[in-house]
């Protein structure tokens, strides 16, 4: 298989504290990959790394087959960048925007030009076209961000946290348009907190914390293999006590988390039986998800 990104051993320091402590990974052509974790994880950084804009202190970076930072910049031609802040320039048009983006890689204004009806279309931006971006809603800053990225065919695009501070219409088009790049054989590298867009989108994923992978794999495996198959959540005035005397005890695994309490087990009968018929409590039975995965890997304390 072709890999696209392959890092071996990345390490970065800021000031003596270890931000990017050592991490591996490879991304093969044609893939939605996720690198998941809570703010400081190292993930930003990450990608800056990948992107030969941030030296490293060590370890090996080969994007597109060329090492980085050596040849970050030939490198850079085949891939796509969605930032976290829309750095679009606001004293442009919308296809104004695209064409300026487009000198960049030494693209002709004839040939933006021609590639920019496609790209709005694809973006959902054909009738904002001569549009200047103040008018742009957040969605449609984002989707413009997306087809600038595009502007050059890239094999792969890197998107750091692409719907964050979107409302839900606008997320939802802007997967749709990422699956439709997959679809088309693009190689996406995506950093997310939001565990739904990870469960959607990408076909393997890698949790991040405090600058190392603690897991890897397929959404599928990663909660298979890292928390029980059942989560009973456990709310209402009397559920601390509950946990204290039965919950702890008829489940694999239980935390109180304020008033309510979440029990992680094999087999639910013996919590669900012990329940019934508890008025003043509410139950909510659910399958575990890939945000149970991640609260077990990186703790439930606040990162700022
Ligand atoms: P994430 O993207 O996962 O939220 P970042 O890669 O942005 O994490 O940051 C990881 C850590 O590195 C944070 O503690 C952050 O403060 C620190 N950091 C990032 N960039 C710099 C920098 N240029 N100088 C000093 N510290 C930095």
């Amino acid at each position: 298989m072709n890999v696209l990104l392959d890092i071996e051993g990345l390490l970065k320091s800021y000031g003596g504290n270890p931000v990017v402590r050592g991490i591996s990974l490879s991304l093969h052509a044609g893939a939605c990959y996720g690198l998941l974790g809570p703010n400081g994880a190292g993930k930003t950084t990450t990608l800056r790394l990948c992107l030969g804009l941030t030296e490293p202190d060590g370890g090996r970076i080969t994007l597109a087959g060329l090492p980085v930072p050596v040849a970050a910049r030939e490198a850079r031609l085949r891939l796509g960048v969605v930032p976290q802040m829309d750095s679009l320039d606001p004293d442009f048009t919308v296809t104004e925007n695209l064409i300026v983006y487009g000198r960049y890689f030494g693209l002709r204004d004839r040939d933006i030009r021609a590639r920019v009806p496609r790209l709005l279309e694809f973006a959902g931006l054909a009738s904002k076209a001569g549009e200047r971006i103040q008018s742009l809603s957040g969605g449609m800053k984002r989707r413009l961000s997306l087809a600038r990225a595009l502007v050059n065919d890239p094999d792969i695009v890197f998107l750091d946290e692409p719907t964050t501070g979107l409302d839900p219409q606008a997320r939802h088009l802007i997967w749709e348009r990422l699956k439709q790049l997959v679809a088309q054989g693009k190689t996406l590298l995506l950093t997310t907190h939001f565990m739904d867009e990870a469960e959607r989108l990408c076909d393997r994923l890698s949790v991040m914390d405090q600058g190392s992978i603690v897991a890897s794999g397929s959404p599928r495996e990663l909660i298979d293999q890292h928390i029980e198959p059942d989560v009973i959540e456990v709310y209402g005035d009397g559920a601390p006590a509950w946990h204290e005397t039965m919950g702890a005890r008829l489940a694999d695994r239980s935390e109180r988390v304020g008033e309510t309490v979440f029990c992680y087990t094999r087999d639910p009968r013996p919590v669900l039986a012990d329940l019934e018929g508890r008025r003043d409590l509410k139950v909510l039975h659910r399958p575990a998800n890939l945000e149970d995965v991640f609260l077990k890997l990186t703790g439930r304390d606040l990162r700022d």
